[in-house]
């Protein structure tokens, strides 16, 4: 997808021009994989621009370099604080945020040393939907992969690290030569797991089923928005593990993801979901989902959080390993 590259990244504690975000090619992430990265939306809203879950992204940001001994040179409340300003500077009304934190220069060793530095990025670009506006709408045909997931005791999925996207890029790059939007990965035995960048629903009889975190998720904060938003409107949700063919039996089924959103499935393994594109229960939440930015329903868990650089409300916590 083309980008347009704003004038300012915010790159090691200040905003700088976007081309002297500049990173040594002997960094300890380029050769092994050793960051980690939060995708977070920021939507125009008719009160200016608001992050949404932005204190819950960066929350999973310190919580993924905690599982990694990841020391990180900020607190959560400086880089919320950054964030805003990346948005600020750059003007955007609307943005996806791409902070990320990864091993620098410091050695070949593959364990990290404790002097390794962290360093740390924070870009705002204009972005889209990521599977097409079209999408929302019409749903996109997607495939099982051939590739499974990884497995719990492998490489943990909880945590949002680079290393992981290996994984995803063969599921997804799988799919789009099969002429597919999206690739769903399986877990390690068998059972659904999750696309290659989103979180996966089906819904059957009324019902909304979702892969527990035990299928090797990603615990996707679109996924837990999913999940609130629907008890509200008093849909039940049952997650649990489930066999491939639950998606060929689907009376709806649909992806959630910060780039995603919440975009139906029409077909899976070119056999059509039973409601052929949108279906009702997934417009309803769609509707909710897209309304807390029109105004149109209301933010009662304070999704919203106002992009204005004024101090952010950290939840106590900082470093996630001390430096
Ligand atoms: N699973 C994977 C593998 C992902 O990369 C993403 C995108 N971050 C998700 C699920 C959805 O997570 P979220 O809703 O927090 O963006």
């Amino acid at each position: 997808m083309a980008m347009n590259y704003p004038q300012y990244i915010w790159h090691n504690g200040s905003v700088r021009p976007w081309q002297d975000a500049q990173v040594h090619v002997m960094s300890h992430a380029l050769h092994y994989g050793s960051s980690v990265f939060e995708g977070i939306r920021v939507y125009e809203t008719d009160k200016g621009p608001a992050g949404f879950r932005l204190t819950d992204h960066i929350q999973r940001m310190f919580d993924s370099a905690r599982i990694y001994y990841m020391p990180m040179p900020y607190a959560e409340d400086e880089l919320i604080r950054a964030c805003h300003e990346i948005v600020t500077v750059n003007g955007l009304q609307s943005a996806y945020l791409r902070p990320i934190a990864f091993r620098g220069i410091g050695g070949l060793g593959v364990a990290a040393s404790p002097d390794m530095p962290t360093e740390v990025s924070i870009a705002a670009i204009e972005w889209g939907a990521y599977l097409g506006e079209e999408a929302r709408e019409k749903g996109v045909d997607v495939c099982v992969s051939s590739w499974n997931r990884i497995a719990p005791n492998t490489i943990p999925s909880s945590a949002k690290a680079g290393g992981n996207y290996l994984s995803s890029q063969l599921i997804s790059m799988e799919a789009k030569r099969r002429g597919f939007a999206e690739g769903i990965g399986l877990s390690i035995d068998g059972t659904l797991s999750e696309g290659a960048g989103e979180n996966l629903f089906i819904v059957k009889d009324g019902k909304l089923y979702t892969p527990p975190q035990a299928a090797s998720i990603l615990a996707g904060i679109t996924r837990d928005s999913v999940i609130k938003i629907a008890r509200s409107l008093d849909y039940e949700i049952i997650e649990m593990e489930m066999p491939r063919e639950i998606l060929y039996l689907a009376d709806e089924a649909f992806l959630t993801g910060t780039a995603a959103e919440i975009t139906p499935i029409r077909s899976v393994d070119e056999i059509e979901v039973r409601s052929a594109g949108r279906g009702p229960v997934t417009r309803h939440i769609q509707e909710a989902f897209f309304g807390l930015f029109d105004g149109s329903s209301k933010d009662r868990w304070g999704w919203l959080e106002p992009i204005d650089n004024k101090p952010a409300k950290a939840k106590g916590r900082t470093h996630a390993v001390a430096v």
